[in-house]
């Protein structure tokens, strides 16, 4: 990881047991990608909510949309500002343990790409408190923007953010009934399976090979072994690549 996404990271890591949690600590190689990333993961934590994490400087910025995010543009859904997660936190899914921070299931709910408005610079612009931005996922598309509230005077607490949808062919006057899907985009595991640790392991997204998808608390703090970690042995490059065509098509991939 880059010194600049550990730094970025400290406080994610200082509030998290490894050990006791299958959330990764930010180690898992992630691929490479032409555009930025981002994901929502429904948490059933003590309330439920639904984390909208923006990739952005090799970090995601994360935001918890206490309601979920609607695609009406009459809902101004509040967004807590919380700290940047690694950018292979965007394959989790399971189950963090009772007790332990965010403890409660999370099931990645939607995912693709995003990109801030023409003309707008991201940093700058979450900076200044007023995002502007694309969205090309599988459940949520069109334009958005994030607009940060103004702190209060004991200001401790984080900051707070509206989550709106603009107006566009992708905005949708049944703000909730998007939210009534309950199939993970990854795995096609409902809230219930995942907390079971039943179904199948979520298909990678960010990195390059399936990060563990285990429903099991961890015994104690067993380190794992030396051995149960896979070599990155690098084999001979191919003779031959097959050139990869051009092909028109409506919007950019979601997936790597
Ligand atoms: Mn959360």
């Amino acid at each position: 990881m880059a010194k600049e996404a550990l730094r970025k990271l400290s406080k994610y890591r200082s509030k998290r047991n490894f050990t006791v949690t299958d959330e990764p600590s930010g180690e898992n190689e992630v691929a490479t990608s032409d555009h930025l990333r981002f994901v929502i993961q429904k948490h059933a934590a003590r309330r439920l909510h639904y984390d909208l994490r923006l990739e952005l400087g090799g970090v995601f910025k994360s935001w918890a949309v206490t309601k979920g995010p609607s695609p009406d543009p009459r809902d101004k859904r509040l967004s807590v500002e919380v700290e940047d997660h690694p950018l292979d936190y965007g394959d989790f899914e399971g189950t963090i343990p009772k007790g332990e921070y965010g403890g409660g299931t999370v099931q990645l709910w939607d995912r693709g790409v995003w990109a801030p408005l023409p003309g707008v610079v991201a940093s700058a612009a979450l900076k200044s408190g007023q995002l502007k931005f694309l969205l090309a996922g599988e459940r949520l598309k069109g334009e958005w923007v994030l607009v940060r509230l103004k702190r209060d005077r004991n200001a401790r607490q984080r900051a707070n953010w509206l989550l709106i949808k603009h107006r566009d062919r992708y905005a949708r006057d049944d703000g909730d009934r998007l939210l009534k899907s309950d199939r993970s985009v990854a795995s096609g595991r409902r809230m219930a399976q995942i907390a079971a640790g039943k179904g199948a392991r979520p298909t990678p997204f960010m990195t390059k090979r399936a990060t563990r998808a285990s429903n099991r608390p961890k015994i104690g703090a067993r380190a794992r072994g030396a051995g149960e970690r896979r070599s990155d042995r690098k084999s001979a490059p191919p003779k031959f690549v097959a050139p990869q065509l051009a092909r028109l098509v409506e919007r950019a991939p979601s997936q790597p």
